[in-house]
């Protein structure tokens, strides 16, 4: 009797970063690993377009590696258009779930709503998901624990480890059984930095006979910790000296929560010179609070040298942060002169809280912005740190005087000397299949691979695997 075929088809995220998604055939069933959104370009006019290249009600599963937009935000999407079976993620990937995909479908609509009123009515874009879609979506969830087990027909199962990328994110291991033999398929999902804090080490893929990877940032390695975390302290050391406040533009998740606690270290430690601490963003607030639900999972050796005080609130591991839910605390933070931290989104600034508060602080010498995260091209985190000045914010022109610092040593995701590291861990004889990367920083990691002897190919899209 012939082996059953294995078959799997990359899809999204081949030779870019975004729009992660891979279908696998096996047994009978058809198996999505991630449904991520495309992102860049005219997202708006993308996603106007945009057809799976697979019919969403032929899809049994979907297991996703984690919730960040571009590995989750067109499950709404599949849901609209006739899935109807089982999205397996970790439990705290479920709770982070919604929060991400109605912030994310949020925007989406009031960015098509925006755009559709300099148009005639009759060419008006029409949303291809929305915030029902989401609701729905929570409702085929099921959540995992981390390596626990499941069976989803004879001969094929899996199960979700850490990945060591954000909170819940995960490793999918996929075990396919014909006759006697076993092939072990790994999905690494993204991968973590080993140096970021709160979030614990990767799980290696030591009994893989086919990896596909991220290389993300295969080309290059990340600052040391040390070096970030010492330049952050500078910046607040002056700040306090110069009589100002120190406004952090942040993702939700994450980024924010690292703050938090590279802030709270230095607090324990006795070198915050700064009074107050402003958690500003009502999206990273709800995300606090889901930390709070897992601090048990947290990297309980990075807790441990915060606070010897047992706590198992995320939020009260730094003693004067405050959260501002409402817009009237959020206006209030603008009476205070100096002696504050603000963390706020959008991450990249081109929308939300941070945005009022730049109108207040830019045109301010005493102040200090610090960037912690990336700026695509076009945001106007981009435009500041490419030292434009002066910058449009709400249609009116402010003039820079702000002290501007970008902290480039915070990356969720691993350098190139962690990837083949953990890459490494297989044993002889895997094939790796590099994905979600420019195609300059896989084929570095490539070449990196194949000098250790190792098979690895960067596949294109639609590009079809069988074994
Ligand atoms: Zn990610």
């Amino acid at each position: 009797m012939p082996l059953l075929d294995a078959k799997l088809t990359f899809i999204g995220a081949c030779q870019q970063v975004t729009g992660s998604c891979h279908l696998l055939e096996f047994a009978g069933l058809r198996i999505l690993l991630d449904c991520g959104m495309p992102q860049g370009g005219d997202q708006l006019r993308n996603l106007a377009d945009f057809k799976f290249c697979f019919n969403p009600g032929s899809i049994d599963v979907v297991i996703l590696s984690h919730v960040h937009i571009d590995h989750s935000g067109l499950l709404p999407l599949l849901v609209r258009q006739g899935f109807d079976g089982v999205i397996y993620c970790t439990e705290q990937t479920a709770e982070l779930l919604p929060v991400l995909l109605k912030d994310s479908i949020g925007l989406y609509l009031a960015d098509l709503e925006r755009d559709n009123r300099h148009r005639p009515s009759a060419k008006a874009i029409l949303p291809v998901m929305d915030l029902t879609d989401v609701e729905r979506t929570s409702l085929y969830v099921q959540a995992l624990t981390y390596d626990s087990t499941i069976v989803l027909t004879e001969g094929l199962s899996f199960s979700l480890q850490d990945a060591g990328h954000i909170l819940g994110s995960a490793i999918i291991r996929m075990e396919l059984q014909r006759q006697e033999q076993r092939s072990v398929l790994v999905f690494s999902g993204d991968l973590g930095n080993p140096q970021s804090v709160l979030m614990n080490q990767a799980v290696l893929p030591i009994d893989a006979d086919i990896i596909v990877m991220e290389g993300t940032y295969g080309d290059r390695d990340h600052k040391t910790a040390a070096d970030t975390i010492a330049e952050f302290s500078q910046i607040l050391a002056d700040a306090a000296k110069g009589g100002g406040n120190v406004y952090i533009p942040a993702f939700a998740l994450g980024r924010s929560q690292e703050v938090i606690y590279f802030l709270a270290m230095l607090y324990f430690q006795g070198l915050l010179p700064q009074r107050m601490i402003f958690l500003d963003s009502p999206m990273a607030i709800d995300v606090v609070s889901i930390y709070s639900h897992f601090f048990a999972t947290l990297n309980q050796r990075d807790l441990a040298k915060v606070s010897k005080v047992v706590s198992a609130d995320f939020e009260r591991l730094l003693p004067i942060l405050r959260l501002t839910r409402t817009s009237e605390q959020s206006i209030a933070i603008n009476r205070i002169a100096d002696g504050a931290v603000v963390i706020a989104g959008s991450g990249m600034c081109n929308g939300g809280r941070i945005l009022h508060h730049f109108r207040h602080c830019l045109a301010n010498d005493h102040h200090h912005v610090v960037f912690v995260g990336f700026q695509a091209q076009g945001t106007l985190g981009r435009r500041l740190i490419d030292g434009q000045n002066p910058v449009r914010i709400h249609g009116d022109e402010i003039h820079v005087k702000a002290q501007l610092h970008t902290l480039g040593g915070f990356s969720a995701h691993a350098g190139q000397t962690d990837l083949v590291r953990w890459a490494q861990a297989a044993k002889p004889g895997c094939r790796y299949f590099l994905v979600h990367g420019e195609m300059r920083a896989l084929e570095v990691l490539q070449a990196k691979l194949q000098h250790h002897g190792e098979a690895v190919a960067i596949p294109y899209p639609q590009e079809v695997l069988h074994w």
